[in-house]
């Protein structure tokens, strides 16, 4: 009688056998932990000196402050450009604005009657992220094109919430803008910005009621925590304040010690906790990592109404430490190392760690400008970003590396900090001695200034500028 043999069970064994040793790689997985979830908080406007943990003397945040404390704390973690358009662009690919065409020297963002938007050709995070199975959400300030194909549901992520672009936009009143702007704070009223709110490509508000788009953008994350909780997921919740106009809710209005601008930066703060205490609830904060960080530094000409970039000079819109070095917080118990990070890191990098911790393929087809900061979360070693280059619009205005920062051009912004300057030599400043840049040592440093000189010409001779995006408007 022929032997019985067991065949079945081979194939069986050997498909169960594949999946078990596939899913670490599947993952990208080696310590045998799921793929993490990943929500990226990112404030509009806020500066470097606006948190209680980063030095704010009034200004109350419980919540960012326990994120930094029990996670991450970066002293040196840049916004890929000094305003809303580009630094979004950036945050969301991986990659320098001036190549996907969202950076332009004719206009700095893009308008409500702008014809463009993030081109199709580009590749955000959250495609990256649903390669492997992810569920991703955008809740908040879009700004990457305000058309529907252009709109995040278009750009991988299957649900949005929010605003398409800043909240100061379509405003109704015939009074000019920076005029509209010198009155008391009780003159701002929220129906003067007749700004549309959406959900996925549908209007479902007009204007958006922005008293409590805060606290609406906080709840709508925590649902689509609770909605999702049992499979991987990514929320990219990006919101409109404390960009000017500040509103807050009627529960937070009036509290702050420092005004109506803390007030708002402490109704986000509340929102964190919202966000915090949902991922514990459902069991999921060792699970998931938190990212608190800001588009650009302060806009200071608003004055009150604007926020601090602490000891560094100047604010949104210029390529000195103020307009582009923001609050870098990562949380995330069991998974990111507690400590204090004074290695630089970038927005530009989110696009690589968090493909890398997922385990999706970084795209081999295009330059990628972020570099891998997972073993510095995950395990407190020294960053891999060395150098920072700083654009403004589509023109290099300086580079850093290790410690030192170059300033090839300077200029003023918003009628602030003067006029256009082109450096030869270039001016140089070390960052570590001296954050605030007061003390020019390029003559003492011609070596360090040739480095730098070395990786600017190295990044130029690859450098292909992608179409401006942001020039055409109807
Ligand atoms: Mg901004």
């Amino acid at each position: 009688m022929k032997k019985k043999t067991n065949w079945p069970m081979i194939p069986f064994t050997l498909i169960l056998w594949c999946c078990l040793a596939s899913a670490p790689a599947l993952f990208g997985q080696s310590d045998g932990q799921d793929p993490p979830n990943f929500i990226i908080i990112f404030a509009d406007d806020l500066g470097y000196g606006d948190l209680g943990s980063y030095g704010h003397p009034t200004i109350r945040t419980p919540n960012l402050d326990r994120m930094a404390h029990e996670g991450q704390k970066w002293t040196n973690f840049y916004a890929g450009a000094s305003v809303c358009t580009p630094s979004r662009a950036a945050l969301l690919t991986g990659r320098l604005p001036v190549r996907s065409g969202m950076a332009s020297n004719k206009h700095r963002v893009l308008f409500p009657d702008s014809k463009n938007g993030l081109p199709a050709s580009e590749i955000t995070l959250a495609e990256q992220l649903k390669t492997v199975g992810y569920r991703t959400a955008c809740i908040g300030k879009w700004h990457l094109g305000h058309k529907e194909q252009y709109l995040p549901t278009n750009n991988g992520f299957d649900y949005y919430f929010g605003i398409p672009y800043s909240n100061d936009m379509d405003k109704v009143t015939d009074m000019p803008y920076w005029e509209y702007w010198q009155q008391k704070d009780d003159a701002i009223k929220t129906e003067h910005f007749n700004v549309p709110l959406l959900r996925n490509t549908k209007i479902i508000e007009r204007p958006a009621d922005q008293h409590t788009i805060t606290r609406r953008y906080s709840e709508e994350t925590v649902s689509f925590i609770k909605k999702n909780k049992d499979r991987p997921f990514f929320v990219y919740l990006a919101h409109n304040l404390p960009h000017i106009p500040l509103f807050a809710s009627k529960e937070f209005t009036g509290t702050s010690e420092r005004g109506l601008y803390g007030d708002v930066v402490e109704e986000i703060d509340a929102g964190v906790g919202m966000i915090l205490k949902a991922l514990e609830k459902e069991g999921l904060d060792k699970n998931t990592i938190v990212v608190f960080t800001s588009d650009n530094g302060p806009w200071l000409p608003f004055k009150l109404n604007g926020g601090s970039a602490g000891l560094l000079r100047a604010g949104k819109g210029s390529t000195w430490e103020g307009g582009m070095r923001e609050p870098g917080i990562f949380w995330g118990p069991g998974r990111i190392k507690q400590g204090l990070i004074t290695d630089p890191g970038s927005t530009l990098d989110l696009f690589t760690t968090f493909s890398k911790m997922a385990g999706a393929k970084i795209p081999e087809d295009r330059i990628i400008d972020g570099t891998d900061l997972s073993e510095t979360l995950l395990h407190g070693k020294p960053s891999p970003r060395k150098s920072m280059l700083y654009y403004r619009g589509t023109e290099l205005f300086a580079a850093r590396l290790g410690d030192y920062k170059a300033h090839f051009i300077t200029q003023g912004v918003y009628g602030q900090f003067g006029e256009r300057e082109v450096h030869d030599p270039p001016i140089l400043y070390h960052l570590g001695h001296d954050p605030s840049e007061q003390f020019d040592i390029a003559k003492e440093h011609p070596n360090v200034l040739q480095e730098i000189q070395a990786l600017v010409r190295e990044h130029q001779s690859k450098l292909v500028k992608g179409k401006d995006q942001l020039a055409d408007r109807e």
